[in-house]
């Protein structure tokens, strides 16, 4: 029997005009000296239960006793800023305005059932952190196409590029039976969105690397497992290199100990695959700080 798919959004997408596939290789080379641009994170509290945040059924996870329970988590808006680029968003934060009319900011009624909205709770709405950057917003670096990474939308300019991972929107799963008319309603009215192009490599050591501004200040890593078309984000600050996984690992637990996303992902042996690869990464370059997806 055939399963009944969905794409994510059935919004417009084109090539992005940003980003040149690079080697892993190369940006490697780059990670250890500073860079020039800024990271700040702002989070907004949330929570989820930990069978979808971390698979509980892993060995590591049965032998360390842990137990389905609601987790606190973060929903994060990373504020990147480029010295001449101007400023960015690595995914979106939550707006205010999605949690007081989340049927008119075009969450459809599974979501809202079923979405946990109700207890999202920023500190800051995607428009206070807009409105405190003393220059306009550039551009949104999404990692991909979930409700609580894209929940920022409604407070983003209409005319801002969005950018994804190629072959996030397009991918098909029945999960997006959910989703697409939510992400269709939240990027109507929006330029097509703007898709990271990768060359996968034979054999390197990250599935694939694209140098987003060409000034090897900042790189998508395509990490897919998740999502078919995840990216993670890896900026070259003034401090040193900060690596924003998105949800290869929603938890720290997860990430400390090696143990993928539970029920939340699309396809286990990509999402492990990725998670050991920035794992490793990170191994490499010990000075780099890492962000995960939903906790510090
Ligand atoms: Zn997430």
């Amino acid at each position: 029997m055939k399963m009944l798919t969905f794409k994510a959004t059935s919004h417009a997408t084109r090539k992005a005009r940003l980003g040149n596939a690079i080697d892993s290789a190369a940006m490697e080379s780059l990670l250890d000296p500073p860079g020039p641009l800024d990271v700040t994170t702002i989070a907004a509290d949330w929570e989820a239960p930990l069978a979808g945040l971390l698979n509980i059924k892993h060995p590591k996870a049965v032998a360390a006793g842990i137990k389905d329970r609601k987790e606190a988590i973060k929903i994060y808006a990373h504020v990147v800023r480029h010295p001449t680029h101007g400023f960015f968003l690595v995914d979106t934060g939550v707006s205010r305005r999605l949690l007081e009319d989340p049927a008119r900011a075009g969450v459809g009624m599974m979501l809202r059932m079923f979405g946990g909205i109700e207890k999202m709770s920023p500190q800051q709405s995607t428009a206070e952190i807009i409105e405190a950057e003393p220059t306009p917003l550039r551009g949104v670096f999404l990692t991909h196409l979930h409700l609580d990474h894209v929940s920022g939308l409604p407070d983003i300019p209409k005319d801002i590029p969005i950018y994804t991972g190629a072959d996030e929107a397009e991918a098909s799963l029945f999960l997006n039976l959910f989703a697409q008319g939510t992400n269709n309603h939240l990027l109507a009215g929006r330029p097509p969105l703007e898709e990271l192009q990768f060359a996968k490599e034979a054999g390197g050591s990250l599935e694939a690397v694209n140098d987003v501004f060409g000034d090897g200040s900042f790189f998508a890593i395509l990490t897919p497992g998740h999502t078919t078309g995840h990216v993670s984000y890896l900026a070259r600050t003034v401090t040193g290199a900060v690596l924003m996984t998105g949800d290869v690992s929603h938890t720290r637990w997860g990430w400390d100990h090696g143990v993928e996303p539970g029920t939340y992902l699309q396809e286990r042996g990509p999402s492990v695959n990725s998670l050991l690869q920035l794992k490793a990464l990170a191994h490499r370059h010990p000075a780099m700080a890492v962000k995960l997806g939903h906790q510090e």
